[in-house]
C-alpha cells in the first residue's frame, strides 16, 4: 500500500516544515491499522518540492515525518521526491519513479501495489508504474482528475475498506462443493473479454482436472492463447451481441446436447457487467449440469447454485477472479493475478520487422466508438516518427485502409498481416503500445508491455483499463459518451479522442520509459 502524504494522510498545509501543524485526516489511524492487521506493508510516497524551493530543510521534514508516525503509526518506507517540476526528474509524481522505488523497498513489484492519493498526479504515477491508483478527492481535486480516475473513494477509511474487500473477494471462503474433474467455463463476446477472464480461468484450472471453455466466434482466437484451457467449444450465444442474431431453437438444442456431452461437474459462467448469465444458465440446467456459478443481479431462482454479486467499478480480471473464488477456486501461490498468454502459441515476430523496441500503434477497434479517429492516429504516427520512434501500425484485415493512411504519415503498415497470435508476438517485443480500449491493449498487458491508452469513456476505465501494466491514460474522460456502452460513437465528432494531442503521446512514452530495466 502506497499513500500520498499531504491531503491524503494528513491535512494539506502547503510547504509545512512544522511538526505542530500535522493533523491526520479523520479515521486515518484506524484505517492504517486495518491495513497493517491484514499484513500489508505501507509506504508513504510524497512530492516535497518545498525542499527544492528552500521553504523547509530536510531536518524539518524529518521532524514532520516523525510526528506523522507518532500520530499514525510506523510506515515501512518513506519515499520523497525533493525536486521541482523544472528539475524534470523521474521521481516527481506523475512520473512513476517513486512508485517503483517504493515497491522495491517493500520487497514487491509495482503491479502488486495500490496507491491512494488526493490528486491526479498520484493516480497517474501509480498507473504509469503498473500499480493501481485510488483517488480520494478533496475540495482542491479538479473535476477532470476525478473523471479520469479508474477508482475513487469518498475518504481514506472508505478507500481502505474497499481495498481490503477486493483483496478478500478473490480468495475462496469455502472449497468447491466436492472434487471437480471437469469444469466448464464460459466467456462469450470478443477477444478482449476473453483475455481479461484469463486469470479467473487459470484459477479454475488450478482446482479442476480438465477445463472446457465455451466461447463465441469473436473470442476464439483469444481463447486459443489462454493458459489452463484443455478444450474449446466455439458457439455463438446470439443474445450477447450488440446486434443480436435471432435465437434458433434447433441451434440451441444442438448446443445444449454439446454442453451435456462435456460431462462437467461444475460450470462457471463469466459475463460482462451489463450481461445476464441466466439465459445460458437455463441451457446448462437443461444440459444436466448440477453446479452452476455466475454473477447475477437479476433474481436467478433455481438457475444458479452460486449467485455472486460484484459492485460496479471492479477491474474485469478481478471481477472474474471473485466469481472463480465464489465457486471455490483461487490462483495457486506464485501465480500473480496478471494477464498471461501461452508462450507456445504466441507467434514469432516476423524477422523483417527489425529489432525489438518499436512502438505499436493500433488505431482500430472492434467497436468504432472506442477506435482512435484516423486523422488523430495519423498525427500521432507523424509525431512519434519525428521524435525518433520506430512505429509499426497494426490492424485487422478490414482496417487496411486506415492502417495504410496512418502508416503513410510515419511507420510500417502491418494492417491485415497478422492474426491475433501474430499480433501478440509483435506486441511482446514492443517498447510500448498506443491503442484504444480494445483487444491489443490486453495483449500488451499480458506481455507486460506499457500502454498509452487512448481510452474512450464508454465503459469505466477502472473496469476495462489495461490491467496491472504501466499505462498512461489519454482522451477526454468526461466526454458525453461516458458510460453509454455505445458501440458506435453517439456524439458528433467523436470528441473523447478527437482532441488527443500527439505531443502528449510522445510525453507519455517518455514517462513509461522510466521503469525500463528497473520496474517489472
Ligand atoms: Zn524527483
Amino acid at each position: 500500500m502506497l499513500l500520498d502524504r499531504d491531503g491524503t494522510l494528513i491535512e494539506d498545509v502547503p510547504y509545512n516544515g512544522d511538526p505542530e501543524k500535522v493533523r491526520p485526516v479523520p479515521g486515518a489511524r484506524a484505517a492504517l491499522d486495518r491495513l497493517r492487521a491484514a499484513g500489508l506493508r505501507l509506504a508513504v510516497v510524497t512530492n516535497q518540492s518545498g525542499l527544492a524551493r528552500g521553504y523547509f530543510t530536510g531536518e524539518q521534514m524529518r521532524a514532520v515525518h516523525a510526528r506523522v508516525e507518532e500520530l499514525l503509526g510506523r510506515f515501512d518506507a518513506w519515499l520523497v521526491c525533493p525536486h521541482d517540476d523544472e528539475d524534470r526528474c523521474d521521481c516527481r509524481k506523475p512520473a512513476p519513479g517513486l512508485v517503483y522505488a517504493a515497491a522495491r523497498e517493500l520487497g514487491t513489484t509495482a503491479s502488486r501495489c495500490v496507491m491512494v492519493g488526493d490528486i491526479g498526479r498520484d493516480v497517474a504515477a501509480a498507473l504509469a508504474a503498473g500499480a493501481t491508483g485510488v483517488l480520494v478527492p478533496t475540495p482542491v481535486t479538479r473535476p477532470e482528475e476525478i473523471a479520469a480516475a479508474g477508482w475513487t473513494a469518498s475518504d481514506l477509511p472508505a478507500a481502505v475498506d474497499e481495498i481490503l474487500r477486493r483483496q478478500r473477494a478473490v480468495l475462496p471462503t469455502t472449497p468447491p462443493d466436492g472434487p471437480v474433474r471437469t469444469a466448464l467455463v464460459v466467456r462469450s463476446d470478443s477477444a478482449g473479454d476473453v483475455l481479461v477472464t484469463g486469470p479467473a480461468i487459470r484459477a479454475v484450472a488450478a482446482g479442476a482436472q480438465r477445463v472446457v471453455l465455451l466461447c463465441g466466434p469473436r473470442g476464439r482466437a483469444a481463447a486459443d492463447l489462454l493458459p489452463g484451457v484443455d478444450e474449446i467449444i466455439e458457439h455463438p450465444l446470439p443474445w450477447i451481441d450488440s446486434t443480436p442474431e435471432p435465437v434458433d431453437p434447433e441451434d440451441m438444442r444442438s448446443l445444449t446436447a454439446r454442453l451435456g456431452a462435456v460431462d462437467a461437474d461444475q460450470a462457471v459462467v463469466f459475463t460482462s457487467f451489463h450481461q445476464s448469465a441466466l439465459p445460458l444458465a437455463l441451457l446448462l440446467r437443461m444440459a444436466g449440469i448440477g453446479r452452476i456459478a455466475a454473477i447475477s443481479d437479476d433474481y436467478p431462482g433455481s438457475l444458479l447454485d452460486v449467485r455472486h454479486r460484484v459492485p460496479v467499478g471492479v477491474p474485469e480480471p478481478e471481477r472474474a477472479l471473485s466469481l472463480a473464488a465464489a465457486a471455490g477456486h483461487r490462483l495457486p501461490d506464485g501465480d500473480e493475478p496478471v494477464l498471461r498468454l501461452r508462450h507456445d502459441v504466441v507467434a514469432e515476430r516476423p524477422s523483417d520487422l527489425g529489432d525489438p523496441g518499436y512502438v505499436v500503434l493500433h488505431p482500430g477497434s472492434a467497436a468504432s466508438s472506442r477506435a482512435c479517429p484516423p486523422e488523430v492516429a495519423t498525427r500521432i504516427a507523424a509525431a512519434l516518427t519525428a521524435a525518433g520512434h520506430r512505429v509499426l501500425v497494426t490492424g485487422g484485415p478490414n482496417e487496411r485502409a486506415v492502417t495504410a493512411r496512418v502508416a503513410a504519415a510515419g511507420g510500417t503498415d502491418l494492417g491485415g498481416r497478422t492474426d491475433l497470435a501474430g499480433l501478440a508476438g509483435i506486441v511482446a517485443d514492443a517498447s510500448a503500445v498506443v491503442v484504444g480500449n480494445t483487444g491489443p491493449a490486453h495483449l500488451a498487458a499480458a506481455a507486460g508491455v506499457p500502454v498509452v491508452s487512448l481510452f474512450a469513456p464508454t465503459v469505466p476505465f477502472g473496469q476495462w483499463g489495461p490491467y496491472r501494466v504501466p499505462t498512461v491514460r489519454l482522451g477526454d474522460a468526461s466526454a458525453p459518451c461516458r458510460d453509454t456502452r455505445a458501440a458506435s460513437c453517439p456524439v458528433p465528432g467523436h470528441p473523447c479522442l478527437s482532441d488527443v494531442d500527439p505531443g502528449a503521446v510522445v510525453d507519455a512514452l517518455r514517462m513509461l520509459a522510466v521503469g525500463n530495466g528497473g520496474g517489472r
